[in-house]
């Protein structure tokens, strides 16, 4: 058999993939499994958006386009990061891709050489240990802590530059903590960083417009024009415009490092799609109406699942306001036997159990780089959410 080169036999096989497994084989015996490990939003993308995609194929707008985007959505852009971002960028400061997935890519191939780090605050999504690993760069965790909201703190971040660093990536709104940065802390990281001018901060803003309790999520490159001129801000439709199958996402920072980008881009992946930037057009010009009732939905389902999660013997979850996730704590069930006499000594464990005995699917934290924690997505139904946690706690109910 030929051998896989190093770089993809060394990336982790997704944690999720065994529990969807497991969860496909209990509901093919008939059992009811409730997945609360969805990523995405669970509405469609909003009718006037739909319809300029259709307009665009009708048009004829199915050919290339610039590899950085098309005039129109770049404009549109430009004018979103100031409208919305208080920031300033040329239309050459900016690129689109198709996704945010891409561009962190490309952001990490245009600043780190093989076996450069990048400092990735844990828990971290899934993927982003691995794009830096696929870049040949490495991967640097540093611990957020829940009595830390989760935050990355000035003084973890000082003590893990090392002269090897060259990006470290922060996530507001955070996927899987639901954490969001506010500007004093972005601005006291930044004085970390002052002392560092190799460190270059690629964020991810993709849950930029799902942020509850009238809080909005600055971005890192808000915070003072010093911090703008050393930021990769990035950036997607697939959360708040509910464009997640459309694929596509873009990026802004300085001129040198969006044109590395961009660079990377039209060797990697030509151009993004056609259809999708005439439809990202209308997103950002058009009715956005829609993301203030889908919010006001996600916080009707994360106040139900904090309140029915706080209730669970041996589990915590901390509020946070941004993202559509809970990380509860399990510490409190760790050593402890289900009825069938099976222990819990893990995060893992708690969630195949879970699978098998409360027909529910959770994610350990461990997927995240921090344990032993769950992440539950409320992007499900409210009433399917309440039947899965009444069955969660039920199994917590029965630990002994
Ligand atoms: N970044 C984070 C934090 C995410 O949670 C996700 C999707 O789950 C993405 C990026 C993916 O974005 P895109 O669909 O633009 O590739």
């Amino acid at each position: 058999m030929p051998e896989l080169a190093s770089r993809v036999s060394n990336t982790r096989p997704s944690v999720t993939m065994a529990l969807i497994r497991r969860a496909a084989e209990l509901r093919a015996e008939g059992k009811q499994v409730t997945s609360l490990i969805a990523g995405e939003p669970d509405f469609n993308t909003p009718e006037h958006i739909r319809a300029a995609g259709i307009e665009a194929i009708k048009r004829g707008d199915t050919r290339y386009t610039a590899g950085d985007g098309t005039n129109e959505l770049r404009a549109a852009l430009v004018d979103k990061l100031r409208r919305e971002n208080g920031l300033e960028y040329a239309s050459s400061e900016v690129v689109a891709a198709n996704g945010t997935k891409p561009l962190l890519q490309a952001a990490f191939l245009a600043l780190a050489d093989p076996g450069d780090e990048v400092i990735v605050p844990a828990p971290y999504w899934v993927s982003y240990p691995d794009i830096v690993r696929l870049c040949g760069a490495v991967p640097v965790p540093v611990v957020c802590t829940q009595e830390n909201g989760f935050l990355l703190q000035p003084e973890d971040l000082e003590a893990a530059i090392t002269e090897r660093t060259r990006a470290v990536l922060i996530n507001t709104p955070n996927n899987p903590t639901g954490a969001v940065y506010d500007a004093e802390l972005l601005r006291k990281l930044h004085d970390v960083l002052q002392r560092h001018p190799a460190v270059t901060v690629v964020t991810d803003e993709i849950y930029e417009h799902l942020t509850y309790d009238g809080l909005t999520a600055p971005s890192p490159a808000s915070v003072g024009e010093d911090a703008k001129a050393r930021t990769i801000v990035i950036n997607g439709f697939s959360k708040g415009y509910v464009m997640m199958g459309w694929r596509l996402g873009f990026a802004a920072g300085p001129a040198n490092l969006i044109k590395g980008m961009s660079s990377v881009l039209s060797h990697l992946a030509g151009s993004p799609n056609s259809i999708s930037q005439a439809a990202a057009v209308e997103a950002l010009r058009g009715d956005n109406s829609y993301q203030a009732s889908n919010r006001d939905s996600y916080v009707d389902r994360r106040d139900l699942a904090l309140s029915m999660v706080n209730q669970m013997p041996g589990l915590e979850a901390v509020r946070t306001s941004g993202s559509f996730f809970v990380f509860a704590n399990c510490a409190g069930t760790l050593g402890r036997k289900t009825p069938a006499g099976e222990t819990i000594n893990s995060d893992e464990d708690f969630s195949r159990l879970a699978i098998d005995e409360a027909g529910v699917l959770v994610v350990p934290g461990s997927g995240f780089g921090l344990s032993p924690f769950l992440r539950m997505s409320y992007s499900v139904d409210l009433e399917d959410l309440r039947g899965a946690l009444e069955r969660l706690r039920k199994f917590c109910n029965r630990l002994s």
